[in-house]
């Protein structure tokens, strides 16, 4: 299923992304990282991406860009959520990105 994003206004979400000021090490997936460590990683993460004006314009790309892609190969962190929820629950948490602002 592809997700639609209104980019009517010709601006590129990624312009006003949280993340473009942090850098990538936060939302990526390290490797060799347990379990625990790797869910307070993406802890971390999400709280930023909590107060990321395009939330929902990241995630929808996200979204689309992994359609048929294998849970164990999706990385990181995007639009706030992990690659286990973006797999398990994908379009659906767009609603709860919404019902959130
Ligand atoms: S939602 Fe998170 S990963 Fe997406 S652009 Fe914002 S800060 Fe970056």
């Amino acid at each position: 299923m592809s997700v639609q994003v209104d980019m009517s206004t010709g601006a590129d979400w990624r312009e006003l992304a949280v993340c473009r000021s942090i850098g990538p090490e936060p939302f990526d997936t390290p490797d060799n990282m347990s379990s625990s460590a790797l869910k307070a990683h993406y802890d971390r993460a999400r709280v930023f991406c909590e107060s990321c004006p395009v939330q929902y314009e990241c995630l929808a790309s996200a979204l689309n860009e992994e359609e048929g892609v294998p849970r164990d190969e999706r990385q990181g962190v995007r639009g706030g959520f992990g690659p286990r929820a973006r797999y398990n629950q994908g379009p659906f948490l767009l609603e709860r990105v919404v019902a959130s602002r």
